[in-house]
């Protein structure tokens, strides 16, 4: 039995409206302003939101958060979302980072109205920028980066106006002409907003609308040498997609008056809303895409898709489901205040998920043979294994067994000490599913005097059930059979990040213990054929995915996702 793909899972939910369709998201603030706009009629009955990325890296679990808003109240008000690639900056962005952007997307579950790149709009960006000119309302400053910011003066002191300031509208029409045709060299010009050098907001004191950059894009190629702030791009892409409610996080607050500045500055014949909530942010965990760069290039982990990345794609190939993240996406909710959220509660969330629907598999991570004495050579028996121990419906599968099995190394002791249950010389414990088994004797390598191989004996009475002399054992420890288990390569992924709060020293934080790599795991047969993203749990061990990369026929890699229970948790309470 295996879970369904999630390709499969996706298609099957992505309903009418292009949305994973769910119980409605809980309500939250940007919801109730929504509700009160449907209520006058401010935008008639749409609702038209946006997720506007910039491709310049993979997606992470905060994005989640914005792609769940965003699409969330597409889907719930019949409304569309579009994905937009803010890709307004050229130096940082690329190709590989769209791509990866629409299949974390569409993985998540959700299905845009529209797909847009900002860099669409370059032009029309510009025949706005000229009007703003001829409206006396922009101009071609000439002051180096330095003197711009030496004369845009304090938060308490207000800044000084550009001799620029007040070029004629012909002049600054062709100066930015000319600054498009490629006549002047990076940083002599920049185009800027004419505003207010005395605002108490310093992004009203005539921000910059435009800079040059000779730099080529991963869309307009050398089309263009000038490009537009994101603060100016930002507006009007909404405004083109007719957007209702532009979301965005709480660092854009202070940029709002410019948002609007443009807008209706330009009188344009649509207004979006700019909303801001506050950014998810994860203990042990960092998330500014800058830093996480830092790490791809580092080679402090393999990659972006790395299963200890916070990326959509590290979580995807850790074994999250979309629908855990989604979950997550709901239960932490949206407001306006700046807080930290515990990762155990993310690790919960996809423990719950695959608790439910993750079918159960014996796998021995550091195999220790067993040989039983008294089970007669060449006998194979088959036990009824439940799927799931909660859920009956799911039904068995056959685990076989024989003489010569693996338990794990760590279920045996030579010198057992207080409180161990499990396997000890002269001790008796149960096999999962199986018969009451005591160990006679050990096998030691002489030269290292580890234990090598254990002698058991099983009692045939107990097959499935307690002995008629009401014997009890208490500890019940799994076991693959050695001739029919198959090999796998096993991944434990741990946190990244020994802190808390990581973010003061990526580097010094780092949890040396975050992945261990076992080579020699025994799983059982039904697992010989897993697929890449499939995802059992494995008894007492916890949740484990076939490597969506390296599992292949032949080869069996499972990644960790979680452990069955939160092991930090104890650790910060002891
Ligand atoms: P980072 O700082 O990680 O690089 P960003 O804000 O620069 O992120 P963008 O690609 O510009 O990344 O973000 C796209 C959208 O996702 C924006 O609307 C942004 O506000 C939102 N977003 C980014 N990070 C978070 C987060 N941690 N929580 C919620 N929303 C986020
Ligand atoms: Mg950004």
């Amino acid at each position: 039995m295996t879970l369904p793909t999630d390709t499969a899972e996706t298609n099957a939910t992505l309903a009418t409206s292009g949305t994973a369709s769910q119980a409605p998201a809980p309500t939250n603030f940007i919801r109730q302003i929504i509700d009160e706009d449907l209520r006058t009629g401010k935008n008639g009955t749409r609702v038209a939101t946006r997720f506007p990325p910039e491709p310049n890296g993979y997606l992470h679990i905060g994005h989640a958060k914005s792609i769940c808003l965003n699409f969330g109240i597409a889907r719930d008000y019949k409304g569309t979302c579009n994905l937009r690639m803010d890709d307004t900056n050229p130096t940082k962005e690329d190709v590989e980072y769209v791509e990866s952007i629409m299949k974390d997307v569409e993985w998540l579950g959700f299905k845009w109205a529209g797909m847009y790149y900002a860099s669409d709009y370059f032009e029309k960006l510009y025949d706005y920028a000229v009007q703003l000119i001829k409206l006396g309302k922009a101009y071609v400053c000439s002051l180096t980066a330095e003197q711009i910011r030496e004369y845009r003066g304090t938060l308490t002191q207000p800044g000084r106006e550009s001799p620029y300031r007040n070029r004629s509208v012909e002049e600054n029409l062709e100066l930015f002409a000319r600054m498009r045709k490629g006549e002047f060299p990076d940083g002599t010009h920049v185009l800027r907003a004419k505003i207010d050098m005395a605002s108490p907001n310093i992004n009203l004191r005539d921000p910059a609308l435009y800079r040059i950059r000779h730099a080529h894009h991963h869309r307009t190629g050398d089309r263009w040498c000038i490009y537009p702030m994101y603060d100016y791009a930002h507006c009007i892409s909404d405004m083109l997609e007719g957007i209702t409610h532009s979301i965005c996080t709480l660092e854009f607050e202070d940029h709002r008056p410019l948002y609007d500045w443009c807008l209706e500055t330009l009188k344009t014949p649509c207004h979006p809303q700019q909303i801001e909530f506050s950014r998810l942010n994860l203990t042990y965990t960092v998330m500014s895409k800058r830093k996480l760069l830092e790490l791809v290039q580092k080679k402090i982990v393999q990659g972006w898709d790395d299963p200890r990345m916070p990326t959509i794609l590290g979580f995807r190939r850790r074994g999250y489901t979309p629908e855990s993240i989604r979950d997550f996406c709901d239960r932490i909710g949206v407001t306006k205040k700046e807080n930290v959220i515990d990762v155990a509660q993310l690790e919960a969330c996809i423990r719950e998920d695959l608790d439910r629907r993750a079918p159960r598999a014996l796998a021995v991570l550091r195999p220790l043979k067993v040989v039983i004495e008294n089970y007669p050579e060449g006998q194979v028996e088959e036990f009824d294994g439940p799927n799931h121990t909660q859920k009956p419906e799911l039904g068995t599968r056959k685990v076989p067994f024989s003489r010569e099995l693996y338990i794990e190394r760590e279920d045996f002791m030579e010198e057992p000490t207080k409180g161990f249950f499990r396997l000890a010389p002269g001790k008796e414990v149960r096999l999962r599913f199986a018969y009451f088994v005591k160990c006679t004797g050990v096998v030691k390598d002489p030269a290292t005097g580890e234990v090598t191989e254990l002698r058991c004996t099983y009692d045939p009475e107990t097959r499935g059930t307690n002995p008629p002399d009401g014997r009890k054992v208490k500890g019940t420890i799994h076991w693959v059979s050695a001739q029919h288990s198959v090999p796998a390569e096993v991944r434990l992924y741990d946190r990244l990040f020994v802190k808390e709060n990581p973010e003061d020293d990526t580097i010094a934080n780092l949890n040396p213990k975050s992945f261990e790599i076992i080579k020699d795991a025994r799983v059982e047969r039904n697992l010989a054929s897993a697929k890449p993203e499939e995802r059992y749990q494995f008894e007492r061990q916890g949740y484990f995915v076939a490597d969506m990369k390296d599992c292949a026929p032949g080869r069996l890699v499972f990644n960790r996702t979680v452990t069955l229970r939160d092991s930090w948790a104890k650790e910060a309470g002891k």
